[in-house]
């Protein structure tokens, strides 16, 4: 199949995914959209008022912000894939719930196989957490890690830059920084260097010495 056919596949079944309570609240669930082929996949928190009317992510003000952001190194949506980690609206724009981030992972580790990006960017604390475990975002954000074979970014969500000038411009230098993400994830591959790491060995229990 094509990464198109599983991607609709994907949404289809996001549309009528009923595995967590959100699924009581939603209007519409919000798969994502974009480039099945875009070398880079943002990852924002979860739908909010206008993306759960809509079923489209990042409509909102925050999606203006990330329009602008876009611009700003020559990308425009169709270029690029964005999704959410939790695909309906938590009720209330809540936190998503640890349960309701398990319950809809496989949607987006699918995803992110389908598509398979030279880079992912998370937007916000619990996208983050998906990829860089407890690290603060006040300490990592901007700067590319080899997580899985993918390089990735953390960053501040463009909610934050609304509702705080001063990550604005930390949010907009951020971005600048994408393009040459970009290219060094490409020279990575082309070298052969951005397979995921086969997991450590577990370490075998010393060996017990038999008496007979
Ligand atoms: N905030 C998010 O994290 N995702 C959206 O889709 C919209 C706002």
């Amino acid at each position: 199949m094509s990464s198109e056919e599983i991607l609709k596949e994907i949404a289809a079944a996001v549309s009528t995914c009923t595995l967590c309570d959100l699924c009581k609240t939603r209007t519409k669930a919000v798969p994502g959209e974009g480039n099945p082929h875009a070398k880079i996949m943002f990852i924002g928190e979860g739908p909010g008022y206008h993306e759960d009317k809509q079923g489209r992510p990042f409509v909102g003000p925050a999606g203006q912000f990330l329009d602008e952001l876009l611009a700003s190194i020559n990308l425009k949506r169709a270029d690029v894939f964005i999704t959410n980690v939790v695909k309906c609206r938590p009720p209330e724009n809540r936190d998503p719930l640890p349960v309701e981030i398990e319950t809809c992972h496989p949607y987006l580790e699918q995803q992110i196989a389908a598509i398979k990006p030279k880079v992912i960017v998370t937007l916000g604390r619990h996208s983050m957490a998906q990829f860089f475990g407890s690290e603060k975002i006040s300490a990592i954000h901007g700067r590319a890690r080899k997580i899985n074979g993918y390089l990735c970014i953390a960053m501040y969500h463009p909610a934050a830059g609304l509702h705080q000038a001063s990550l604005k411009d930390t949010i907009r230098a951020d971005f600048k920084k994408i393009p040459t993400i970009i290219a060094e994830a490409e020279r990575l591959e082309a070298e052969g260097k951005m397979k995921a790491e086969p997991p450590k060995p577990k370490e075998e229990p010393p060996e017990q010495l038999s008496l007979f």
